[in-house]
């Protein structure tokens, strides 16, 4: 039996949820427990916060984690990153007040910042020999300059509106993160091909977001046109429709290029365009 941890409460809890869903490990969290069996895969869920799930991961108590990559790179845990995951994205940045003339890292030496990612933070700082406080804060680290607790900060940053509320302004990103897949080093053999199943298809679900099947009719002159336009992951399905010259096209492109690739399309004579979710895609 596989134990995955996951957040119990907060931002990545339910993307890891639905995620783990999607995959066909399906659990019923209402019922609020930390531990939980799965009704449909051989799977424990443990519930966590995510400050914990490095630590849990690396002694073995869960043999994977779905926690952000901020997290892993802070706690410095003896664990393994086996895949992104696509969602949690956020940065680790630097912030100033926004009145504050800032022309470079320098304008660090000597000053107090707050953060909840002290290691990262130090580590930072002394590769670029810079030599500035730490202070640790646990909670609403963005206050801190304001209520005079600290110069700036060192903090997570998504849209960047927290800090602007709290007149701050981002000046230095220093992590990117995201979601991330983590692995023990000491997990034993027989759990090996149950993990590469689910990490299978966690992979699978990922890369179908954000992807559409695209059915349309051509003329078959027109057919190099457009598998120019969507070639598809090998190259596009043909197929013969029952009317003389014509044939059915089928491919996959990305969310974000689909409306170009519409048009383009069109333009080549592509005519009765479908567009179709994918729920999952395995390479
Ligand atoms: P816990 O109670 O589990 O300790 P937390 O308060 O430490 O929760 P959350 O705020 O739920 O953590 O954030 C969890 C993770 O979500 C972060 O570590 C980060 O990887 C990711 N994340 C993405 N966007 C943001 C954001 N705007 N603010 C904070 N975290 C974010
Ligand atoms: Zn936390």
């Amino acid at each position: 039996m596989i134990r995955i941890a996951i957040q119990a409460k907060g931002r990545l809890s339910e993307d890891s949820l639905s995620l783990l869903r999607e995959a066909g490990i399906d659990v019923d969290d209402s019922k609020r427990q930390f531990l939980l069996r799965s009704s449909s895969h051989p799977a424990e869920i443990l519930f966590l916060r995510d400050d914990d799930i490095p630590q849990a991961v690396a002694l073995g108590v869960a043999d994977i984690g779905i926690v952000g990559y901020n997290e892993v790179l802070e706690k410095g845990e003896d664990v393994e990153i086996i895949d992104k995951l696509g969602f949690g994205s956020c940065r680790v940045s630097l912030a100033v007040p926004k009145g504050e003339h800032y022309a470079g890292l320098e304008y660090f030496n000597g000053k107090r910042i707050a953060t909840s990612y002290p290691n990262i933070l130090s580590k930072f700082l002394k590769e670029k020999n810079i030599d500035a406080k730490i202070s640790v804060i646990e909670g609403s680290v963005e206050i801190a300059p304001a209520v005079g607790m600290s110069d700036a900060i060192f903090d997570i940053v998504s849209s960047g509106g927290t800090l602007v509320s709290n007149g701050l302004k981002e000046v230095e990103k220093v992590v990117f993160s995201q979601a991330v897949l983590i692995k023990g080093k000491n997990v034993s053999k027989d759990k090996l091909s149950a993990l590469e199943q689910i990490k299978f298809r966690l992979n699978a679900v990922r890369d179908s977001k954000g992807l559409k099947y695209l059915l349309m009719n051509i003329p078959n002159s027109q057919i190099e046109e457009a598998i120019k336009i969507v070639p598809a992951m090998r190259s596009p399905t043909i197929l013969p429709l029952a009317q003389e010259g014509w044939s059915s096209l089928h491919s996959v492109v990305k969310e974000n290029v689909l409306w170009e690739k519409i048009e383009q399309l069109k333009q080549v004579g592509a005519e009765g365009i479908l567009v179709l979710s994918v729920e999952k895609m395995v390479l």
